[in-house]
């Protein structure tokens, strides 16, 4: 963690529901400033040039998703969409212009902010292990990735693992805490031009989960989100 103050532009424009998060973050140590529509997002956004954005779906004068792609368009600064049960078309569509995840309303502070804690340690960017270097050891919680040595160890314990398992579980791992699309996942790990059945990514995930994570229940370290992607989660934080 840096000492500078973290800024955070929050779009919405839910009166009492902003009051309320503008006041959890603030005690989070944010310096925050709201948007209450699409238009004065865009505004703010040049104007305040903020470390990450809160950004609503739900907005007059412009949609939220223009509002995502224009900021993207510009900047590489994480977004995460808050959502509304039942409006999953928009979420995947908001992933696939640039969001880095989403929270679906109503939520629990605690989660916002530990996604947003999250997100802003991955840095801003997009999904990772595109074109960028890939790191030599990703670990996340026990989980632990040797792209050098094609190595996984859970809990200290080597685990074999296929290739195209190996490369879905580093793309989870570098990519923790975050939603990847079934359309990201199976892009990246089987190539644009794939045309196989769907199946394969979930069979391959569920092959996956049985070898990291044979005891637990089946979803502990790699969520299934429905209409959307997976999830690798991040271990809950020391003392939260
Ligand atoms: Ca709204």
């Amino acid at each position: 963690m840096t000492d500078r103050q973290l800024s955070v532009l929050v779009v919405e424009d839910e009166g009492s529901f902003v009051e309320a998060l503008v006041v959890s973050l603030e005690r989070e140590g944010f310096k925050v400033r709201v948007a209450r529509d699409g238009i004065q997002a865009l505004e703010l956004f040049d104007e305040f040039r903020p470390d990450l954005v809160l950004l609503d779906l739900m907005l007059p004068r412009l949609p939220g998703l223009d509002v995502c792609r224009s900021i993207r368009s510009r900047s590489a600064v994480p977004i995460i969409i808050l959502t509304a049960k039942g409006t999953e078309v928009d979420t995947v569509v908001g992933l696939e212009v640039g969001a880095d995840d989403y929270v679906t309303k109503p939520f629990r502070m605690r989660e916002l902010v530990a996604r947003i804690r999250a997100v802003l340690r991955r840095g801003a960017g997009g999904i990772g292990t595109g074109s960028e270097v890939r790191p030599e050891v990703v670990s996340v919680g026990d989980v632990s990735l040797n792209t050098s040595k094609h190595e996984v160890t859970v809990a200290g314990s080597e685990v074999k693992l296929p290739l195209k398992e190996f490369e879905l579980l580093e793309l989870l791992l570098v990519n923790a805490g975050r939603v990847l699309t079934r359309d990201t996942l199976i892009d990246r790990v089987w190539g644009p031009d794939y045309v196989g059945d769907t199946k394969t990514l979930d069979v391959h995930i569920k092959r996956l989960r049985s070898r990291i994570d044979p005891g637990a229940s089946a979803s502990s370290l790699i969520t299934t989100i429905r209409g959307l992607g997976y999830r690798f989660e991040m271990p809950p934080r020391p003392g939260s």
